[in-house]
This record gives structure tokens, C-alpha cells and sequence, in this order.
């Protein structure tokens, strides 16, 4: 294609949509006008538990102060979200994991799939699909600090899944240079903007995120694989653009009460820019590794011969772990010691595609809440730290009082009794 051609075509494509204030996490002179300095997603540092980190540890960079401790960001327009479900949709056909609601469910990324804006029942339309587009399976789209979001061509039916940039993230990933300046100048000391990079990686048809078994494993395994790729695409923009020493959270809500907004099965990610340092968890795994040096406790044969052991693959350990967050908390990992997500192979993905099927099948079986997490733990990028990667998954339940207080919470059930009763509705 000739470079006239190109440039129409960019000009076509660099659409006529004039992003709202921090849609897609944008922040312009123009959008940002009216706007107060309050509006603008914060991260928080909570002064009663954030300390300094003494980068030299894992061979930080010595510019910036960082931190660890806890945090919150705290973003306005996340409340502005479309939410995904409807009052009725919530006891009723989303939660019955029959095939006849794969064709009769509408939701708003329809509108960015198929290429056209899809309607409800009442004739009105569902999102307006326009879009930013990080990854179409593996292949790259737009990048990862595009500011123009556009319609997307029907995507070929074939295709498993597509990551996107969140329309309604908890950061902000563009910031025009004078309002960044207007913003620094009037923020609050304590507060800072949060920067970086909010992903969600969907699956190309629809697939109630509630029911597991209705997913094929290969479309699991094509969320993944377009999750790895945005990751890397990302990391290689930002690392161009001077940001460095980044944690990246890879995660599922599944289920309305774990904060999944939509009933598409979703993957999110959050990339995050701010250089600032980690949570007082991330903190707590990478020095509980560093103390293990060379005797890796996920790499270690007695942990392998553990009766909390749910099932090994050729790739993969599932566990229920010792100290749950709730009954029923289940660990697992790659038997390679990797550091990230990232790093996971095509044989490691699509094991775990099928592997997560079954533990999620044995759990529902044995009625387990619908409502899970599944977190994956990386090492973050340019950390000089020893790291084994691995995830949880966290079943919804009602808890709260006290028990919540401290880094501690009380389970009811045995763990190793967990295992059993879950080893049992595999086989
Ligand atoms: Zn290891």
C-alpha cells in the first residue's frame, strides 16, 4: 500500500469519536475542561502502612522513592459503567449454564465484535462500538497509547479472543502535557494521578462467564494467549515511553458479587505505570522467595507429595493452600520456575485451559459458589527478584466482621479435606 493510502486509511480509521473525560483513559485539555482536580483517578498510598523499599533489592532504580503498603485507586468514572446485567438477569438465565442462551444473549461488546451496533429487545442499542484494540488473538492492532478509538470490521467468527483498553479504567494511560501540569499543580501532595494501563480480554462469541463448562478449552486457552501478547506489546510501548519497574496483575471476576460488571467470560489486566512501587502482598511473596534462595517452596518434591495436592499435570499443580482466604482457596502453578505470565508457553496455556475446566466443573459439582477469582501473581517487570509465578482461586463467600481486620481470615474447612472432597468430583 502506497503512503497516501496508509495515511487515509489512518485518517478513516482515526475516527470521528471524540473520547469523553478519561474514557479509555484519556485525559485531554479538551475533555478535562469543567472537570475537577478530583475527578481524576487517584492512587493512594495509605500512610499507616506504606513504607519505603530499599530498592536495592531488587535492583530498582534509585530516582524515585518507592513504596510498598497498601493502596487504593480510586476512580470516579468507573460509575459510569454500563453494567452488564439487567435486576432479573440475576438468579435467572445467566446463572442456567444451558446452550440456548449462547444465542440469545446480547451484550455490549456485541457491538464490537460483529462490526455494527447490536439492539436489545427494546430497540436500543447496546454500546456504540467503538473501541481500541490491543491484540486480535495474538496478533497486534492498535498501540497499547493509541488515543483514537474507532469501529472495528466484523471480526472473523474464527477468531478466540480480543484484548482491549477498558473504556472505564481505574487510571489514566494518555494525559495531554498542559493538563498534566494543570493537575500536578493542584493535586494535593499526598494524592497522585494513577497511571497505566487497564486491559480486558474477551472472548469472541459470547460465553456466560458463570458457566465454565459451556466454554471450549481452546477459547480459554485463546484468551490467554491474547492476554500474554497484550502484555508483551505493552511492556515493549511503555518501556519506550521511559516507564520501567512495572507490576502487572492478570485477573478473572467471575460472577457479579467478585466485581465481574459483564456476563461475557473476561480476563482483565492491570498494567500499572505509576513507578511508585507495590502492594504490601506482591511485597510479602517477593521476600518470602527471596528468604527461599535456591529451595523454592512450588519447586520443592515434599510439597509435591502433599495430601492438599488436587491434581498435577505434566505442567501444572493444583493445591488447596494451607492458609486459605476462604474455603475452598485453590493455588496452582506451572512445575517450571518462571517469574510471569508473560513467559507461560503455548503447551503451559493450553494445560491450563484444561486443567482450570476441570477444577472449576469439580467445584461446581460439589456446589461451590459460581461467584470466583482467579488471580495470577507475576514478578514485575525489571525486578531483580526471585520469583515462582502462580495463581489463585478464590470462591466467592459472605464474610466480614472482624475476621477481615488483619492480613488474616478464617476458613471453616480442613484443607486437606478441601482436596479430597475436590479430587473426588474429578474422578
Ligand atoms: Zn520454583
Amino acid at each position: 500500500m502506497n503512503k497516501k493510502k496508509t495515511q487515509e486509511k489512518k485518517r478513516k480509521t482515526q475516527s470521528d469519536y471524540i473520547p469523553k473525560f478519561m474514557e479509555w483513559g484519556i485525559i485531554t485539555e479538551r475533555n478535562f475542561k469543567g472537570m475537577d482536580t478530583y475527578d481524576i483517578p487517584i492512587k493512594r498510598w495509605d500512610p499507616l502502612s506504606t513504607v519505603s523499599i530499599k530498592s536495592k533489592d531488587f535492583g530498582l532504580r534509585e530516582e524515585h522513592r518507592r513504596l510498598y503498603g497498601h493502596y487504593a485507586y480510586i476512580s470516579p468514572i468507573r460509575g459510569k459503567r454500563p453494567k452488564g446485567f439487567k435486576a432479573q438477569d440475576k438468579k435467572s438465565e445467566l446463572l442456567d449454564c444451558s446452550e440456548q442462551i449462547l444465542s440469545k444473549t446480547k451484550d455490549v461488546f456485541m457491538s464490537i465484535t460483529e462490526g455494527r451496533v447490536i439492539y436489545d429487545t427494546d430497540e436500543h442499542p447496546i454500546g456504540d462500538g467503538y473501541t481500541i484494540i490491543i491484540c486480535e488473538d495474538n496478533k497486534r492492532r492498535d498501540n497499547p497509547f493509541s488515543s483514537f478509538p474507532h469501529k472495528i470490521q466484523k471480526v472473523p467468527e474464527n477468531t478466540k479472543a480480543l484484548t482491549l483498553i477498558n473504556r472505564y479504567p481505574a487510571m489514566a494511560r494518555i494525559i495531554e502535557k498542559d493538563v498534566m501540569e494543570t493537575i500536578e499543580e493542584s493535586l494535593p501532595s499526598h494524592l497522585r494521578l494513577a497511571r497505566g494501563i487497564n486491559l480486558v480480554t474477551i472472548s469472541r462469541n459470547f460465553y456466560p462467564s458463570m458457566c465454565f463448562n459451556l466454554v471450549p478449552e481452546e477459547v480459554l486457552a485463546g484468551i490467554f494467549i491474547s492476554m500474554k501478547e497484550s502484555i508483551l506489546y505493552c511492556i515493549q510501548e511503555a518501556i519506550q515511553r521511559d516507564y520501567y519497574d512495572i507490576p502487572v496483575s492478570p485477573f478473572f471476576n467471575i460472577g457479579m458479587k467478585v466485581g465481574g460488571s459483564q456476563p461475557r467470560l473476561h480476563g482483565q489486566i492491570y498494567i500499572d505505570l505509576s513507578m511508585d512501587g507495590h502492594g504490601s502482598r506482591l511485597e510479602g511473596f517477593l521476600e518470602a522467595f527471596k528468604q527461599m534462595g535456591d529451595t523454592c517452596h512450588l519447586c520443592k518434591t515434599s510439597h509435591q507429595n502433599s495430601d492438599r495436592i488436587i491434581k498435577k499435570s505434566e505442567y501444572w499443580t493444583f493445591y488447596t493452600t494451607g492458609s486459605p482466604v476462604r474455603n475452598y482457596h485453590i493455588r496452582f502453578h506451572p512445575n517450571e520456575h518462571i517469574r510471569r505470565f508473560s513467559q507461560l508457553n503455548i503447551n503451559q496455556i493450553s494445560d491450563l485451559a484444561h486443567n482450570l475446566k476441570i477444577i472449576f466443573q469439580a467445584l461446581d459439582d460439589i456446589e461451590v459458589d459460581k461467584n470466583r477469582n482467579i488471580i495470577f501473581n507475576c514478578c514485575p517487570f525489571h525486578y531483580d527478584a526471585n520469583f515462582h509465578f502462580f495463581g489463585d482461586i478464590i470462591p466467592h463467600e459472605v464474610i466480614g466482621g472482624a475476621e477481615m481486620a488483619d492480613d488474616m481470615r478464617v476458613a471453616r474447612k480442613l484443607p486437606h479435606l478441601t482436596a479430597k472432597e475436590i479430587r473426588k468430583a474429578i474422578k
